[in-house]
Order: structure tokens, then sequence, then C-alpha cells
């Protein structure tokens, strides 16, 4: 049994969340909470990060912040999780679906300007297998129509573009804790980057349902209450203490990672060469995290098939994303913008290889020996 992911666990998590618990301080903002946030400031030269229970808590924020309303348009590729689109859904915006690039999955950046209306308000790009969106072209597009972007950064953690850490290149950005990425608080968490200072003591309101109690604790006022619309977007102590383990050890997590990644890449070049695979591509000015291994068969029927054999291998290799535009709630809350040319045509022939902390040579090896009977007959 090959498993498709297993949540990274380095060694420490029981002994932090453990300390964390002995606190006796185990709602959110304490020590771990408050030092895995100056990591992030730290390492990603951002003004401010603050962890949520999740990235779609992250990016539901972002929503509050930039007081999308009824009637706003948002522009996000289709080809994305569902959080994207339900955080600005949420607060009545339009989705506004643009096709993606077939080479990266990424939204076309060529498509967004015509997209654009008077109801525009934000762009929400996605990077894609922790693979950069094309920034400096969706952060001119967005300079010359006063628009707001936001990042979703829940695959991007640790991956550039132009040497800019993907997530602090928008005005705010969202990263992923969810067991499937390359950390994670204990299954479930998230980081809203802050990368414009206007946003920072709202977005802390926000967060602590509304109230000013952030301020409160830090002496900048004497009580607290209830100043603006919020919810309670703060995780507990033991999610960040969960997190700060893998924090502590991010340099092997990602050496590892990146080794699993290039084996696959090398073993499988070959059957790209035949013209049986496509290998996942990286655009010039991108150094991606991977945090995904991926590849392309010719069609669905081929995808089912392949899929099948892993399955009876016991090999968790897998497909996802339904496109959004097409979905039931993609249809009530967004519309596509031009043609769906390679958005549907691409994710049927996408194919996830199993990438984890942990994952050994041999299982790599076994996974693409599946692949090369599959190829040989
Ligand atoms: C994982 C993921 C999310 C959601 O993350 P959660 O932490 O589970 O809320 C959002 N967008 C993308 C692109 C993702 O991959």
């Amino acid at each position: 049994m090959i498993h498709f992911n297993k949540p990274p666990r380095t060694g420490n998590e029981d002994k932090y969340v453990l300390e964390a618990m002995n606190s006796l301080k185990i709602s959110g903002d304490g020590a771990f909470g408050k030092r895995s946030q100056e990591w992030f400031e730290k390492r990603y030269g951002c003004p401010k990060t603050l962890l949520t229970p999740s990235c779609t808590h992250a990016l539901e924020m972002a929503a509050l912040l930039l007081d999308i309303k009824e009637g706003d348009e948002v522009i996000m590729p289709s080809y994305t999780f569902v959080s994207t689109a339900d955080a600005f859904a949420l607060r009545g915006a339009k989705i506004v679906f643009v096709d993606v690039r077939a080479e990266t999955m990424n939204m076309d950046e060529r498509l967004i300007e015509a997209a654009i209306t008077p109801k525009t308000r934000a762009i929400v790009p996605v990077h894609y297998a922790g693979v950069g969106c094309d920034m400096d072209v969706i952060m001119d597009i967005a300079n010359r129509h006063n628009l707001f972007v936001v990042e979703d950064a829940a695959q991007g953690f640790e991956a550039t573009y132009k040497g800019k850490p993907l997530g602090t290149i928008g005005h705010l950005g969202a990263f992923s804790f969810h067991e499937t990425k390359n950390v994670t608080s204990g299954g479930e968490g998230g980081l809203l980057l802050i990368n414009d200072e206007r946003f920072s003591q709202r977005a802390e309101i926000i967060r602590e349902k509304g109230t000013n109690r952030s301020q409160f604790f830090r002496g900048m006022v004497d009580k607290y209450g209830w100043m603006d619309i919020g919810s309670s977007y703060l995780p507990s102590e033991l999610q960040a203490a969960y997190l700060w383990g893998n924090l502590e050890e991010v340099d092997a997590i990602q050496n590892h990672r990146l080794n699993a990644w290039k084996m696959y890449y090398t073993q499988l070049e070959g059957l790209a060469k035949k013209g049986l695979i496509e290998l996942p591509f990286i655009p010039e000015g991108c150094v991606h995290n991977a945090h995904m291994f991926y590849f392309k068969v010719k069609d669905l029927e081929t995808r089912t098939a392949l899929l099948e054999q892993f399955k009876a291998q016991n090999i968790g290799a897998v497909f996802h994303y339904i496109p959004l535009h097409s979905a039931p709630a993609g249809l009530k809350y967004g519309r596509m913008f031009g043609e769906d040319v390679y958005t549907t045509k691409e994710s049927e022939r996408l194919v996830r290889l199993p990438l984890y902390y942990g994952i050994t040579h041999e299982e790599i090896d076994a996974v693409c020996d599946i692949l090369m009977k599959w190829s040989a007959c």
C-alpha cells in the first residue's frame, strides 16, 4: 500500500503539542502561535501574518478586508479548490472564471484584462502545484485598473516567483496548512499574509470576532469591545504547536519533497519523450516547492484506465478539481469569461502521484514501475 499523502511529522510535534497543553494556554495566539507568525514575517519579509484555522478562513478574511459586497466581481481560475470561490461568493460577489494555461494549469494572465468590468474588485491568482502565476503581469493589470490581488498560495509555501515568495506579492496572500500541504498545523490550518499594512489592524479585529482584543492584550487600549464585523478566525495553540514542529524542520521537509519530485521527473522522462505522458513545466523565474507531482495522459478514458491500475496495486494516485464554472454552485454564483478551451480538457487528463515527506525511493520506484508496465501495453 502506498498512500497518496501522509501528514508531515518530523518528530518534535508531540513534544510541542504537549508543551502547549502543559502551558495551560491552549486558545489562540499563545507562544507557539506568536513564534510561528514571527517566523513567517522574518523569513518572507512580510509586514504581518496571522495564523487562521484554514486557508479557507484566510481567504474569507481577505474578502472581508476588501469589503467585497453584493454585485462585486472577482476574477479567478475555474480550475481550483472550491474555497477560492466560496470566500468571495459568501460576501455576495459574482465569480468570473478565466481559462487556465495548459502548460501550468495557472490562470491565463493574458485573458484577465478583457474580463474586467466596472464591477470588478479583485483578482485571485491560484499558484497551482506551487508554481507561480505570472505575477508581474497580474500586478500590472491590477495597478492600472485599481484592483486588489489576493494570492491563493494554499499550495505555494516556500515557492518563489522572480525571487519573491508566493503569497507576498499581492495585497493579501493565503497559505494552507491542511494535512495534504507541505507543512501542516495538525490537519487543518492556514495563514493570512498581509503585504499591505493598511489592512493589518482591521485584520486583527476581524479575526477576533470583530473586537480589538489583540490591541487590548498588547496594552494599547484599556478595554476591548465590538468594533467591526468579524468571526472566529483564530486557531488553537495546539495547532500552532504542531505547525512549529514542522517549521523547525522546513529544510528537511522541503529537501525530501524536492528529491522525490526529481526522482519522479527523471524516471518518467522516457515516457514523456515517447509522447505517452506530459511532464510538469516550470516557467523561467519560478522556483517550485514540490507541492505536487502530476503529469498528463492523452484523455479522460486513458486516465480512468490508468487510475484503475494504480488502485488495483493499492497505490494512491488521484485526480482533482472538477472545474468550478460547470459545477452547480459555479453556475449559480459565477460565470465563465470567454471560452473554456483548456480548463475542462486539461483537468481531465491530469494524474497526481503519491508525494509526501518520508516517501521512500522504493515507493517511488514501485509507482513508476506501474507506469512503465502500463506504457508497454
Ligand atoms: C488546499 C487548498 C485550499 C484550502 O485550504 P484549507 O486549508 O483546506 O482551507 C484552497 N485553495 C487551494 C488552491 C488549495 O489547494
